[in-house]
C-alpha cells in the first residue's frame, strides 16, 4: 500500500465540496484494502457491465431516442454493441495485460531480472459526453476496473435520459463500494475535480479539456482528455466515388453528424467535386428518402442550443447550399446539409461542427489538401479517399492525426489493438484495448538483483582499475 504518507483529511459532507470528498475518501479507503486488486474482482466488474448491457438494451437504446432521436440499430451499434464488443476483448485478454512483463537487461546490470509489473492507480474519474453517452462512459469505466481501479463515474447532463439510466443501473451490477456514479453539471463536475484522483479520463470539447487539465495540475494527477475539432477527409480524383458517396454521408448523418470523429470538412480535388456533390445527394436521398426529417434512419439534435449553434453555422459562410439546410426547431431536426466552397475563415470552417453539415472545399490537388491540413490544429481524425497507394501513403506521411483511415471514416475505433485518441489539441493519451488497460495503470519497472556476487566495482574507493573496467562495458 502507497498511502500511507498522505494525512487522512476530514470529511466535509456538508461543506462547499458537498458529499464529493468523502465518496472519493471511501473509495481511496476500499482501494487501499485491495480487494479490487484481485483478478477475480475485476472480472466480476467487467461481467457485471456485460450483464447491464444484456438485460437492460431496451432501456439503453429507449434513453438513446429519448437524448438524441436515435435511430435503434443506430443506439445499439455504436453504444450497445460498441460497449459489448469492448468490453468482451478486455475479459478475454486483460489477464495476460495484467501480467508481469519481461524486460531485457544489459551487460552493466548482469546479473539481474528485469520485469515491468502494472499497477493500477488508485482511485480513477471519468467524465463523459453526451453523444455516445453510453459507450463514452463505460468504455473508460472497463479499461479502469479491467485494471483494479476504483471509478467515479459521471455522465452528461446533456444526455439525461442516459445518465439517469446508467446511474439506476450502475449500482446494480457492478460492486456499489468501489464505483459511484455521479450525476450532475458543471457545479458538481467543478466540485468532484476538487478531489484528488489517481487518474482522470475526460471526453468531451477541448475548451472544457482546458478546465479539466487546470483542475489536475493541483494535485499532479495525470489525465488522459479524449477532445474534439475538425477532422478532414481528403478524396483524390482517383478516388471510387461511388463508395466514397456512401460512406462520407453515413459518417456525416450517423447520429445526426454529433460524432467526434466524423468528417468534419471534405477537400476535393476540384476535377472530381462535382460529380461526388452529385452522388453525395442522390446517396442522402437513397438513404434518408425526400424528407429525412420522416425518416427512422436519421436522428436529433441533442438540445435547441446545439441546434440553434448549427443553424448559426449556416449563416453568412459564402458557400452554396447544394441540399438541406432546413430546420425544424420543435422537432430538434436539422437536414442533412451539404454546403459547397464556403468561405475558409467562417465559423463553418473553423468551429467544430458537430451536426449533419458537410463543407466541400475544392483544391487543385493532394498536396494543397495536405498543406490545408497542415496549416490547421491537428485532428482527431483523417480521412483519405484514393485508389493509389503511393497517394494514400503521401497523406498519411505528411500529415499528423489522432488516428487515419483510408477509403473509410469512423471505423477505425472498432479495432479494440488501435489506440485511440487525439494529438496536440485534439488531445492527449489513449484507450481501447491494451492501451486503455495500461492508460489505467501504472506500469512499475522492477530489477531483482542475487545477493551474490557482489563486485565492488560501483563502490568506493574508486580506483584506475574499476574506472578501466567500467569504460569497456559503458
Ligand atoms: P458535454 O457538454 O457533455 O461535456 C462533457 C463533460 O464535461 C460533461 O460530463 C460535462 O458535465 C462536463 N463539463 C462541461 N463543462 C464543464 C466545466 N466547465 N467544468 C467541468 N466539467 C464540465 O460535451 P461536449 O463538451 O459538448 O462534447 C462534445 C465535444 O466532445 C466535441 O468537441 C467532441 O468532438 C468531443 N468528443 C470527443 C470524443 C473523443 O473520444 N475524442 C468523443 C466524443 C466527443
Amino acid at each position: 500500500m502507497t498511502d500511507t504518507a498522505s494525512t487522512p483529511l476530514p470529511v466535509h459532507a456538508d461543506g462547499p465540496e458537498g458529499p464529493y470528498r468523502e465518496i472519493v475518501d471511501g473509495l481511496r479507503a476500499e482501494f487501499r484494502a485491495g480487494r479490487t486488486r484481485s483478478m477475480a474482482w475485476r472480472r466480476a466488474q467487467l461481467e457485471g457491465l456485460l450483464a447491464m448491457l444484456n438485460d437492460h438494451e431496451d432501456d439503453f437504446v429507449r434513453a438513446l431516442q429519448e437524448d438524441l432521436g436515435r435511430p435503434v440499430l443506430e443506439a445499439f451499434t455504436a453504444d450497445v454493441g460498441a460497449s459489448k464488443q469492448e468490453i468482451a476483448h478486455t475479459l478475454k485478454h486483460m489477464e495476460r495485460w495484467a501480467k508481469p512483463r519481461r524486460a531485457g537487461v544489459p551487460l552493466t546490470g548482469l546479473p539481474g531480472r528485469a520485469r515491468v509489473v502494472p499497477e493500477p492507480l488508485g482511485v480513477a474519474l471519468v467524465i463523459a459526453p453526451w453523444n455516445y453517452p453510453i459507450q463514452l462512459l463505460l468504455l473508460p469505466m472497463a479499461a479502469a476496473l479491467a485494471a483494479g481501479n476504483c471509478v467515479v463515474a459521471k455522465p452528461s447532463e446533456v444526455s439525461p435520459a442516459c445518465s439517469a439510466v446508467l446511474a439506476r443501473l450502475i449500482p446494480r451490477y457492478l460492486d456499489d463500494k468501489a464505483v459511484v456514479v455521479i450525476e450532475g453539471g458543471v457545479p458538481e463536475t467543478t466540485a468532484i475535480l476538487e478531489q484528488r484522483f489517481d487518474h482522470i479520463f475526460y471526453t468531451g470539447s477541448t475548451d472544457v479539456g482546458r478546465v479539466v487539465m487546470r483542475a489536475a495540475a493541483e494535485h499532479l494527477t495525470p489525465v488522459t482528455l479524449e477532445l474534439g475539432g475538425k477532422s478532414p477527409t481528403i478524396v483524390a480524383a482517383d478516388a471510387d466515388l461511388d463508395v466514397a458517396a456512401h460512406r462520407i454521408v453515413w459518417g456525416k448523418t450517423l447520429n445526426a453528424g454529433q460524432t467526434c470523429v466524423a468528417n468534419d470538412y471534405l477537400l476535393v480535388e476540384a476535377s472530381v467535386r462535382d460529380v461526388l456533390v452529385d452522388k453525395m445527394t442522390a446517396v442522402i436521398g437513397e438513404y434518408f428518402g425526400a424528407d429525412p426529417q420522416r425518416s427512422d434512419s436519421f436522428g436529433r439534435i441533442v438540445n435547441e442550443r446545439h441546434l440553434a449553434r448549427l443553424t448559426g453555422l449556416l449563416e453568412g459562410h459564402g458557400g452554396t447550399i447544394v441540399t438541406g439546410g432546413t430546420a425544424d426547431v420543435e422537432d430538434r431536426y436539422l437536414a442533412p446539409t451539404i454546403v459547397v466552397d464556403p468561405d475558409v475563415d467562417s465559423p463553418l470552417m473553423t468551429q467544430e461542427i458537430f451536426g449533419p453539415v458537410l463543407p466541400v472545399i475544392s483544391v487543385e490537388s493532394v498536396d494543397d489538401a495536405i498543406d490545408f491540413v497542415n496549416d490547421r490544429p491537428k485532428p482527431l481524425a483523417l480521412y483519405v479517399y484514393s485508389r493509389s497507394k503511393e497517394t494514400v501513403e503521401r497523406v498519411l506521411g505528411q500529415t499528423s492525426s489522432g488516428g487515419a483511415c483510408v477509403n473509410h471514416g469512423i471505423v477505425h475505433l472498432i479495432v479494440p489493438d488501435l489506440p485511440f485518441g487525439g494529438v496536440g489539441p485534439s488531445g492527449m493519451g489513449a484507450y481501447h484495448g491494451q492501451t486503455g488497460f495500461d492508460t489505467f495503470s501504472h506500469l512499475k519497472s522492477v530489477l531483482e538483483k542475487p545477493t551474490k556476487p557482489d563486485p565492488p566495482l560501483l563502490y568506493a574507493p574508486y580506483s584506475s582499475w574499476k574506472e578501466k573496467l567500467i569504460r569497456k562495458v559503458l
